[in-house]
């Protein structure tokens, strides 16, 4: 079978599942080994999910971007709504983004920082209390 040029039409048949499966899996192959039929799947995209705010219409627009640095601040916090959590964990988990792994990393790690002095510093007025207690008891 010739490359067969890919439309816009086509695109579109594809996001709407309406390609029979060989030529769903043709244009699914074309579109990861060539980024400027990305570009174009991702403008469809966003045309067609334009006004839609279902789940699947979200997804499919947020999976094209990052969440921030603030949500996925929120995210490790847990203080996120269920529905970007969920989609931070599908984002992260299911379509394996570097840029945010890297991004949680890194916030965990600074959590993690955070966290020590404060232990420390319980410590520090734990221990200067005893030493209150032991002047006032005289031991
Ligand atoms: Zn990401």
């Amino acid at each position: 079978m010739p490359d067969q040029p890919i439309t816009r039409a086509t695109i579109e048949s594809y996001l709407h599942d309406a390609l029979p499966p060989e030529k769903a899996a043709a244009v699914e192959k074309a579109i990861r080994d060539r980024p400027a039929l990305m570009a174009l799947v991702a403008q469809v995209r966003s045309e067609t999910d334009h006004g839609e705010h279902s789940i699947g219409a979200v997804w499919w627009r947020e999976r094209l971007s990052c969440p921030t640095r603030e949500q996925l601040s929120m995210y490790l916090e847990e203080i996120l709504d269920d529905d970007h959590a969920a989609y931070v964990t599908g984002h992260v988990k299911l379509v394996g983004c570097h840029v945010c792994q890297a991004t949680l990393d890194d916030l965990r790690h600074l959590r993690a920082e955070a966290a020590a002095p404060r232990s420390a510093r319980r410590k520090r007025i734990v221990d200067s209390s005893a030493g209150i207690l032991r002047d006032v008891t005289g031991r």
